[in-house]
């Protein structure tokens, strides 16, 4: 039967309804900006809509950019959408859908979407890591999304990398995972470069404006050194947070996905050489590093398969 994938980011909602074997049938957009009030009835608008003329409808699943108390399916801290804080989402849009909701975090989402229909489709654990404005990830363990006690597990953009010396991260620590791997820090490193090297390829862009992290891929792919030694970077860094996942979980396949990931090989090749330097063996050898293959749509599409595998517990070989 057919499943509703809500996927709520900072700026949008997306809505779509998807087959068991990861098609996607009909899909809207709103603006998740305004008061609570005007998010939830957008939330609910795009359900709504997004159903009608389809049939039965198995369940719906709301992914959000926050941290999910999962025995209340509310959220309890959304940086990037604090208007969604603190509403029972399962019973405020039920009311108003006539649905059964449940409630996951957007990475873990994400995560679910390339485990189902991915990346991870042809494995029983997967580590999904999206390199965007932050990091987000999850881990699916023996075909099981690890939620942890209070379901705010899998926030693998957190663990520190640099304990001394390392920049501020969103979340107010330092030398997290985040703040030396994600799209933002190849912003700030190509900026920095860019200033301290003021006729390289960058340094060029940074006369006339703000150099962006799809400036440093394009100059990379290019052939410009400086370009490639800044992707680098970022891609070490990426690997020494990788070996640990590695250590910890022995995954089969770690998929890298979310906007920065477009620089593929750049970011991957020092990632995976600097994972083998320091993940255990047979773990590192074991492990396939790379990209995720489903783009954006990955949120919308695990949150359906979540609406179904309500628990996120897959049957293994089903
Ligand atoms: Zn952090």
């Amino acid at each position: 039967m057919n499943a509703i994938g809500v996927d709520v980011g900072g700026t949008k909602i997306a809505a779509a309804v998807v087959t068991e074997s990861g098609k996607i049938l009909a899909e809207t957009r709103y603006p998740s900006s305004g008061p609570q009030e005007r998010l939830l009835s957008s939330i609910a608008r795009a359900i709504n809509e997004v159903g009608e003329g389809i049939g039965e409808i198995d369940g719906v699943c709301i992914a959000v950019p926050g941290f999910v108390l999962a025995a209340e399916n509310k959220v309890v801290f959304a940086p990037n959408l604090h208007t969604i804080e603190d509403v029972r989402l399962k019973d405020e849009i039920g009311e108003r859908t006539g649905l059964n909701i449940t409630v996951e975090n957007d990475a873990n989402a994400a995560a679910w979407g390339e485990f189902r229909f991915g990346s991870g489709s042809e494995v029983d654990h997967l580590v999904f890591v999206t390199l965007g404005t932050g990091i987000g990830g999850g881990v699916i363990s023996h075909g099981i999304l690890l939620r942890g006690a209070q379901g705010a597990g899998g926030e693998l953009g957190h663990i520190t990398i640099q304990a001394q010396g390392g920049p501020q991260c969103g979340c107010g620590n330092y030398g997290c995972l985040e703040a030396l791997a994600s799209g933002t820090a190849i912003t700030r490193r190509a900026r920095e470069v860019a200033s301290e090297q003021p006729g390289s390829a960058l340094g060029r862009i940074a006369v006339n404006r703000n150099v962006l992290g799809e400036d440093v891929t394009e100059a990379a792919q290019n052939g410009d050194e400086i370009a490639i030694s800044v992707l680098d970077e970022i891609g070490t860094w990426l690997g020494v947070g990788l070996a640990g996942f590695v250590n910890v979980f022995n995954p089969d396949v770690v998929a890298v996905g979310g906007g920065a990931s477009k620089a593929g090989e750049l970011i991957l090749e020092p990632a995976r050489r600097e994972m083998c330097r320091r993940a255990q063996s047979p773990s590192r050898e074991f492990v396939e590093v790379q990209e995720a293959t489903l783009g954006p749509e990955s949120g919308v599409l695990g949150a359906a398969a979540l609406a179904r595998d309500e628990s996120g517990e897959y049957v293994l070989g089903s």
